[in-house]
This record gives C-alpha cells, sequence and structure tokens, in this order.
C-alpha cells in the first residue's frame, strides 16, 4: 500500500462543510461571517499518553476527543481537523478501526477531516482542531470574578482511578474497572455544554491535567483565588469504595476532559438546567474570591493539606 492509498482509504471522507479538503497543498475552509477562527493542537505520544498496544478504535476516537475538549472549553463550534500520524508501519486491521473510532466521533459532531500528513517513526498522533465562536463570545481562563460559583461537569477522578489499577497502584474488580475505565479510554468531550454555557459562564477550562492545577490556571489568569468544597465534588460511586486514592484522583488526576467554569451566582438556576437539558450532572463546588490560589475545604470546613503537583512532562 502506497503512502497516497493509505490516506485515500484510511483518512479521506466527504467534506461537504469545506470549500477544498484532502488531495491538495492544503485546505480551504471558511468561517461564517461574523465568527473568530479557534484552532488548537493536542498530540497523543505512544507510550506517554496511551499504551504501546491500545485499542486502535478507542485510540482514534481519544485521538479526536481529546481536540474536541478543547473547543468545548473555549465554547466553539468544532468545524474541521487536520490528523499528522507517524505509524511505525502501514498495518491495515490497525488503520481500519484507529480511522474507525476517530470518524465515529467526527460523525457525532459534525467534524470534517480536511488534511494531515502521514511519515513512517514511532506511534505518534497529532490533531489539529478548528472550530468557530461568534465575535466576543469565546470562554476565556481570564474572565472569573469574585463572587462567581466554581462549576465541574460529569464526575472526577475515574480516568485516573482506572489508569492507577492499570499501573497496579491500586486493585479495582472487574466490575469497578469496567465502570471507570471509559472515562480513561473514551472521553466524552463537552462541546454540547461548552456552546450551552456561551454568554452564562464568565471563564472555562477543560479538566486535562486534574481539578486543581486545571482552576489554577483559571485563578492565575482571573488574578483571584477560589474556596473548594471538597465534600461537594462530584465522584461515581466506584470512587467512593477507594477513598483513599479518590482524593488524590480526583484533585489532581488527569484525563477527565470535564469542563470547569465559573459563573455568577445569579446564573445558577439556569445552569441547572441546562445540566438538566443536556442530561448531564453539573455540581457547583466553591466559589471565586479576592487573593490567588486555591483552598480545598474537608467536611469540617478544615483546609486540606494537598500535595501540589499535577502531571508535567518535564519535570
Ligand atoms: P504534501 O506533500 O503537500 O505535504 P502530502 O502528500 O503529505 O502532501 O498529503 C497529500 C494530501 O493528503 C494533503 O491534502 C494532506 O493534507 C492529506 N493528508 C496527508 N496525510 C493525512 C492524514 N493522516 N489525514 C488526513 N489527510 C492527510
Ligand atoms: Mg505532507
Amino acid at each position: 500500500m502506497t503512502e497516497f492509498d493509505l490516506i485515500r482509504r484510511y483518512f479521506t471522507r466527504p467534506t461537504p462543510g469545506t470549500l477544498l479538503g484532502i488531495g491538495d497543498d492544503a485546505a480551504l475552509l471558511q468561517v461564517n461571517t461574523g465568527n473568530m477562527l479557534v484552532v488548537s493542537t493536542d498530540m497523543l505520544v505512544s507510550g506517554t499518553h496511551f499504551f504501546p498496544d491500545a485499542d486502535p478504535f478507542l485510540l482514534g476516537h481519544k485521538t479526536l476527543a481529546v481536540n474536541l475538549s478543547d473547543m468545548a472549553a473555549m465554547g466553539a463550534t468544532p468545524r474541521w481537523a487536520t490528523l499528522a500520524v507517524s505509524l511505525p508501519e502501514a498495518n491495515e486491521a490497525w488503520l481500519e478501526k484507529f480511522s474507525a473510532g476517530f470518524f465515529a466521533l467526527a460523525q457525532q459532531f459534525g467534524v470534517e477531516l480536511v488534511g494531515g500528513d502521514t511519515t513512517r517513526g514511532p506511534l505518534n498522533l497529532s490533531v489539529t482542531i478548528m472550530g468557530e465562536v461568534p465575535q466576543a463570545m469565546a470562554l476565556l481562563r481570564s474572565g472569573a470574578q469574585v463572587g462567581d460559583e466554581v462549576w465541574v461537569s460529569g464526575t472526577l477522578g475515574d480516568a485516573a482511578l482506572a489508569l492507577a489499577h492499570l499501573q497496579q497502584r491500586i486493585v479495582l474488580s472487574d466490575a469497578e474497572l469496567s465502570a471507570c475505565a471509559p472515562a480513561l479510554h473514551q472521553p466524552q468531550p463537552r462541546v454540547l455544554l461548552g456552546l450551552a454555557l456561551r454568554g452564562v459562564a464568565n471563564s472555562m477550562i477543560d479538566i486535562s491535567d486534574g481539578l486543581l492545577a486545571d482552576l489554577g490556571h483559571i485563578l492565575d489568569a482571573s488574578e483571584v483565588g477560589a474556596q473548594v468544597e471538597f465534600p461537594a465534588l462530584p465522584l461515581s460511586p466506584t470512587m467512593g469504595r477507594h477513598i483513599g486514592t479518590a482524593r488524590q484522583c480526583a484533585l489532581s488526576g488527569g484525563d477527565d476532559y470535564e469542563l470547569c467554569f465559573t459563573a455568577s451566582a445569579k446564573r445558577h438556576a439556569e445552569i441547572m438546567s441546562i445540566g438538566a437539558r443536556l442530561e448531564l450532572p453539573l455540581t457547583c463546588i466553591g466559589k471565586v474570591v479576592a487573593g490567588r490560589g486555591c483552598i480545598v475545604h474537608d467536611a469540617a470546613g478544615n483546609p486540606l493539606k494537598l500535595e501540589s503537583g499535577s502531571y508535567d512532562h518535564f519535570r
């Protein structure tokens, strides 16, 4: 199979929302009048972000999902993606499943693959995603206001708990593993929530490095502090049975791909109804305060001692 056969067979699908897609030197894209182009890149490296023998369908899903999550976190409508892949070999069974996982999610959110690059080398998957948002409607990290409530979507820490099991740091039962493994292998990007929060939230980020680290980015960018109530954190039932590890997973575990956002307390009821409409639990976990940094209170209202630190590739 030649490189061009491979691109044609596995990565070329109709792109009706694109002026010119795969096949020329570059793609031609048109954003809707009055909108801004929103662009982000996320790379998945074998051995760093996934196990080398990872299920290729789920890997295809996750490669796009982590990028869609960045669009969600901006309140953007995802439109197009490019895909740069480095492959050790042209394994057709692997490519078939990888592209099926990628395109299943692309189709769910109306994203078109409009280009990329294909080379031989260690397995490495890099997506650049492009979307659009009306002028001045993008949700930035820098918009948090003192008095805002702090919210998160879904549940926290399930992906980190599954990873802890796979790395043999804890032992989950089969039932527990199947309850939390989807969060690790098949995260659901919160695109619809991101769109619903345009004009409602003041600041937003997706949780890829753990709640404390990512909320910390909002606080730094907004030059404010926060108080978070640990008992308010949304934890799945599995977490409740591993409470020792759970605290660390929920606060510092990566790979959740839920959204963390802040909004005026006046928006509380509206946000609850958005959660009900999307059938996605939205939980108020604390508030934005003057000052800097994040304090987490335990059930008695005492500040928790926190080990700092989320994952850092260069530390
Ligand atoms: P060039 O030599 O100009 O870089 P390529 O031969 O790399 O072009 O790619 C040919 C076409 O196929 C281009 O339109 C490119 O965007 C597209 N393409 C290459 N690899 C991929 C891929 N993995 N997924 C989607 N499109 C791809
Ligand atoms: Mg090229």
